[in-house]
């Protein structure tokens, strides 16, 4: 292909990513079943021979786009989603044409550079201990995984027991911590560190999704405790301020999941809620989520630099050690430049302007609360944050209503449970969200009762 075909081609795809956000406030919030028939083109065999890479964009975009979720549209509620920022959706086409691998400064001075504003970024934002280690990968997932991972090694090594040469088989005991509504990533990434159920805690939660203090077990120097800013359904936050000083008391490891609710910090009004998490040792936010930078990017964020770095080394021969090398401190070796679409989302909103998308999500979330309540439903959380917990007086007609909502497509949000009960959940997490549109969910949900 010569590259004046090159620029054609993507330019033609500039044009028709235009096209499809240009018509995200009208389409249907998820596809219609016709749009997901035409999925089917999909199937295909693998080809036998080259083609005009023109048709594989205009497949992509004729037989996908009408079968996406209009999660970055306005009007989409589900999960804990958010947007795209428009100068982090840019930043991501520019940086796509650069192709640049991020995992050190000499593979890519631009993207060390720039990646390393934006942890500093992040620290200031988020107001966590300047010295931190941040690594930029993928997910809260994976970048929980890899706190947990740190914090291990660090407790292990800490007793004397050499972890890379000993391996676990033998070792001394690590217990960790949890609530009862951990969220699920972090089990999964207990389990593939090898904790099964035996090696944890699971300490209970008060009627908002808090850990209660008062049920606290014992903690030594040999336990990681899981605290959460931010729980799925209440979007509630852990005490931290007694919980992490009777941790740090003990000499125990205190990992934070802030994979949305971190955010609050951000805010003058809503940051009391995160009082005294900057006393912890670790912590994982995703850029993806509130943040609205598009998918994907996270951070793992680790007070001890060493700590992360030499559970996550992977300097090869011809790679001397940097504790300060992304590949350092994430999972990837090889990875793109995901901590630049973070940095476009800070440089162009300021602390204000993230402030107010927090504040102005956590408004909305409140109006919904409020006018789902006049319409009969049942508000079971204290809408703290941007999250808003509902049921029905009677339990068993949520899923005829979710059923009934999302079938009209002006709106979606998706079923949860709540301490056993049939709920669902609306996430306001979207900076393109107005009051127009929450007074459009409002009527919405209530037509749907009422029909
Ligand atoms: C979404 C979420 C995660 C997982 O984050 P991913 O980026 O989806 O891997 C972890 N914890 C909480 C509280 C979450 O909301």
């Amino acid at each position: 292909m010569r590259l004046r075909d090159e620029l054609q081609l993507l330019a033609e795809a500039s044009e028709r990513a235009a096209q499809y956000l240009s018509g995200l406030h009208e389409r249907p919030v998820f596809p219609s079943a016709e749009s997901v028939a035409g999925l089917t083109a999909f199937d295909e065999g693998l080809p036998e021979h080259s083609s005009d890479p023109a048709d594989t964009l205009r497949l992509l975009d004729r037989s996908g786009s009408p079968a996406t979720t209009s999660s970055n549209g306005p009007r989409y509620y589900g999960f804990v989603i958010g947007a795209s920022l428009p100068a982090a959706a840019a930043a991501e086409r520019l940086i796509a044409s650069w192709d640049q691998c991020a995992s050190s400064y000499v593979n890519s001075p631009a993207a060390a550079t720039i990646e390393s504003v934006a942890a500093r970024w992040l620290l200031e934002i988020l107001d966590l201990p300047s010295e931190s280690a941040v690594g930029f990968g993928t997910s809260a997932s994976a970048c929980g995984l890899s706190c947990l991972a740190a914090a291990r090694r660090h407790l292990l090594v800490r007793t004397g027991w050499d972890l890379d040469r000993a391996g676990l088989a033998g070792a001394p005991e690590i217990r960790v911590v949890v609530s009862d509504l951990a969220h699920v990533t972090i089990s999964k990434a207990l389990r593939i560190l090898g904790f099964g159920e035996r090696d944890q805690t699971v300490v209970p939660t008060d009627r908002h999704g808090r850990l209660d203090p008062d049920q606290l077990p014992k903690l030594d120097d040999r336990t990681i405790l899981c605290l959460q800013a931010g729980e799925v359904n209440t979007g509630e936050f852990d005490p931290f301020e007694p919980l992490i000083e009777r941790a740090r008391a003990a000499g125990a490891w205190v990992h934070v999941d802030g994979a949305f609710g971190l955010w609050a910090r951000a805010s003058p009004t809503h940051r009391y809620l995160t009082h005294g998490v900057e006393g912890a040792d670790s912590w994982t936010t995703d850029g993806h989520k509130w943040l609205n930078t598009p998918y994907d990017g996270a951070v793992a964020i680790c007070r001890d630099v060493e700590a992360l770095s030499t559970a996550l080394d992977s300097s090869a021969v011809y790679l001397p050690a940097d504790p300060r090398a992304q590949r350092n401190l994430t999972l990837e070796f090889s990875r793109r430049p995901r901590g630049i679409p973070i940095w476009a989302a800070l440089r162009s909103l300021g602390r204000t302007g993230v402030a107010e998308l927090v504040e102005g999500n956590c408004q909305h979330a409140k109006r919904l609360s409020e006018g789902l309540a006049s319409a009969g439903v049942e508000i079971l959380n204290g809408v703290v944050l941007n999250q808003v917990l509902c049921t029905l007086p009677d339990p068993s007609d949520v899923a005829a209503l979710l059923e009934r909502v999302q079938s009209a497509g002006r709106i979606w949000f998706g079923p949860s449970r709540w301490r056993g009960r049939p709920a669902f959940r609306l996430s306001v997490s979207s900076w393109r969200t107005t009051d127009d549109d929450i007074d459009l969910a409002i009527a919405e949900i209530r037509r749907q009762l009422r029909d």
